[in-house]
């Protein structure tokens, strides 16, 4: 199983203690032995002196479990946890809520060639993305998140309805390495843009939850690029005044068209239906991945990994491992490309550039 991966160097600190044991009392016969090192782990297990069976000071539940019930906040990800530091690991989400076991979970990969085309996969209309608003970015242990005044809409890309922004955040990896949640063929990517809405009418995100079409994430990716791109100078900036939990502080004035491709660029996408991929792991989302990345370099990508976790550790790795489709079926839209080879690409461009000259 994959948690064991994880949780074998913990495992081995007991079996080491098992070893030591058994190398003192070396003079009693085997079976008796056997019986004292099994005492001896399960001491070491159960005796509430020992803190490696504890996390924030709370007993470990069922023998392999660290969890203080379903508080929202009581989850890591893999890059946080350690034998002295046992915390909710991805793998353990479920316990925490167990929405993140359901079957409609995210982030996924995409395999490209079982994706269905979906001619109702149209162009999406952008209301007051390019309003400018001064938001506050704030580090809250997991991420930097952004909330944004309820102005900025989005509806048509075979959108049930109409959706309205609430709040941007970030994951990516360590130092400019691979770290976006959702992958392309196996592929990932540095950095991961979430910008989060919620059908219209609803007044909270907890509501629209509720509603199984309720919210739609925008999701975008980044790819290194040779010249910074200055329209992220407002976030990266600030970046290093937030570099502890609950930090935060104003951004210089920014809109949302700035942050993300130009419109003509946002017709390739992908389309499925998941949800949150932290805690409380809600299956609520229609999301949508669009194929054009943001471009920043790796300056800029490696700033974010100078945040720190409540721990004072970097932030890096905020990511969640692939989940399984079950079944699910991945649509792209019309313009999305599917890279079977370079030539097949070649053609695809060639053909979208015939298509689009001036009438
Ligand atoms: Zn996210």
């Amino acid at each position: 199983m994959l948690m064991d991966k994880y949780e074998t160097p913990c495992k081995n600190a007991i079996t080491l203690k098992k070893q030591v044991i058994v190398f003192v009392a070396s003079s009693v016969e085997s079976e008796t032995l056997q019986k004292h090192a099994a005492a001896a782990s399960h001491r070491a297990r159960s005796s509430p002196g020992i803190p490696l069976d504890t996390v924030h000071g709370i007993r470990r539940k069922g023998g392999e479990v660290w969890h203080r019930g379903s508080n929202d906040e009581d989850w890591c990800y893999q890059t946080q946890f350690t034998c002295d530091h046992k915390c909710n690991a991805p793998e353990k989400w479920n316990h925490v809520n167990g929405d993140c076991g359901g079957r409609s979970q995210s982030p996924i990969n995409i395999v490209t060639r079982k994706t269905l085309k979906d001619e109702r996969l149209t162009p999406f209309q952008f209301k007051d993305y390019q309003k400018i608003f001064r938001g506050v970015i704030k580090n809250n242990g997991h991420s930097v998140k952004v909330e944004v005044p309820h102005l900025s809409t989005v509806s048509g890309g075979g959108l049930p309805a109409t959706y309205k922004a609430v709040q941007f955040h970030l994951h990516w990896g360590t130092n400019g390495g691979p770290g976006s949640e959702h992958t392309i063929d196996g592929e990932q990517y540095p950095m991961e843009l979430h910008i989060v809405h919620m059908k219209e009418h609803y007044a909270d995100l907890t509501t629209a939850l509720a509603d199984p079409e309720g919210v739609a994430v925008l999701g975008f990716f980044y790819e290194s690029s040779s010249s910074a791109n200055k329209k992220y100078d407002p976030i990266i900036n600030v970046l290093r005044s937030i570099k502890s939990t609950n930090d935060n502080t104003s951004l210089l004035p920014i809109s949302l068209a700035q942050l993300i491709p130009s419109e003509q660029n946002m017709t390739s996408y992908y389309r499925y239906k998941g949800s949150l991929t932290t805690p409380s792991c809600t299956e609520s989302v229609i999301w949508t991945l669009f194929e054009q990345p943001i471009p920043l370099n790796m300056d800029q990508l490696r700033m974010f990994s100078e945040l720190k976790f409540q721990d004072g550790k970097p932030m890096v790795g905020t990511f969640r491992p692939v989940q399984p489709l079950n079944g699910r079926q991945v649509y792209r839209s019309g313009g999305a490309v599917i890279l079977a080879s370079s030539t097949l690409l070649v053609a695809a461009i060639a053909t979208a550039l015939g298509l689009s000259q001036p009438i």
